[in-house]
């Protein structure tokens, strides 16, 4: 059984129109040591995907049909009071801004004890474990850092207190939403080396969302790549980036600018809105592919070879 089962999540929103869909159907595993990258343009549905693990959704959302299973419960049936105890303990969350993630008003100490207190309350070497946990993620001088406020920082030292906090209490599963969109290259490298380090070492499951293919490359060991919505293509990192299958992933990879000066080639048009509705596959007017089946029916998710990929030509 893996740590992580996601099966067939259908989400939307209620809004004054009615009801608006923008999850369909997504489904994934995740096993304990891995990472998972999940990939796509700006409101593809990423980010949701990943909220609704932890049930942190906006109010209007609603999970219409699905299962999302961790160890041995599914979170979707778990009353509010239980997932506070998931969240922070089971799963942590690296959100993408370290600037505003931590209480200016208190010390890096305060918030980590904070933290190891709610969810490992017979715990006593508390100073000892928040210690660790810095020492963990190679803070410099611990024990001082324990003392700062957030605004003594850089953004990357914060990144570093967030992702110690989910270390504090062994979570077995880190989502990391864009953890260094804020931070400058050399600090992302350092923070992405960490990650996988703690994968490695602690055998905790992370979920990397990104728009970064080079973080990808380096760093994940499956990939589910998101369009409007939906995963379009699903296979080991191996695989995705020696054969990319899908069109969008392809053209995902034409689009990204290399060193070397080779011209890069621009996805046309713009990904779908919540307003658009388009027959069949949700790719079709962007895509240089299309045919006439792809304007009628959206196509499953297959398997092809050792991915799974949801396109007419693969059928
Ligand atoms: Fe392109 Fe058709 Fe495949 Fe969609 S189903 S990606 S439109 S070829």
């Amino acid at each position: 059984m893996s740590l992580l089962d996601v099966k067939n999540l259908n989400l939307g929103f209620n809004l004054s129109q009615g009801f608006k869909q923008v999850l369909y159907d997504v489904s994934f595993s995740l096993d304990k040591g891995k990472m998972l990258a999940i990939v796509g343009e700006s409101g593809c549905g990423k980010t949701l995907t990943a909220m609704s693990i932890l049930n942190l959704l906006p109010k209007n959302a609603e999970i219409k049909e699905g299962n999302i299973f961790f160890k041995e419960y599914n979170l979707l049936e778990k009353k509010e009071f239980q997932l506070q105890k998931i969240r922070g303990k089971n799963i942590a969350l690296i959100p993408q801004d370290p600037m505003t993630s931590l209480n200016p008003l208190y010390t890096i100490e305060n918030q980590i004890v904070e933290i190891i207190k709610t969810h490992r309350p017979n715990e006593k070497k508390i100073k000892e474990i928040a210690l660790k946990s810095l020492k963990d993620v190679k803070i410099p001088n611990p024990e001082e850092r324990l003392k700062s406020y957030p605004h003594e920082l850089s953004g990357g030292m914060k990144q570093r207190i967030i992702i110690a906090m989910a270390l504090a209490c062994n979570a077995d599963l880190i989502i990391a939403d864009e953890p260094t969109t804020a931070l400058d290259v050399t600090v992302q490298a350092q923070i992405m080396k960490l990650l996988k380090e703690i994968k490695e070492t602690k055998n905790t499951a992370i979920i990397l969302i990104t728009h970064d293919l080079g973080l990808v490359f380096e760093n994940a060991d499956y990939v589910a790549v998101m369009y409007a919505g939906r995963i379009v293509e699903y296979s080991s990192k191996k695989e995705l980036f020696e054969n990319p299958k899908h069109p969008y992933t392809k053209a995902l990879f034409n689009s990204i600018p290399d060193i070397i000066g080779e011209k890069l080639i621009p996805i046309e048009g713009q990904p779908p809105s919540i307003n658009d509705s388009i027959l069949g596959c949700p790719f079709n007017p962007r895509c240089k592919y299309v045919m006439d089946i792809c304007t009628q029916k959206n196509p499953e998710l297959l398997k092809n070879n050792e991915s799974m990929v949801s396109c007419w030509l693969n059928s």
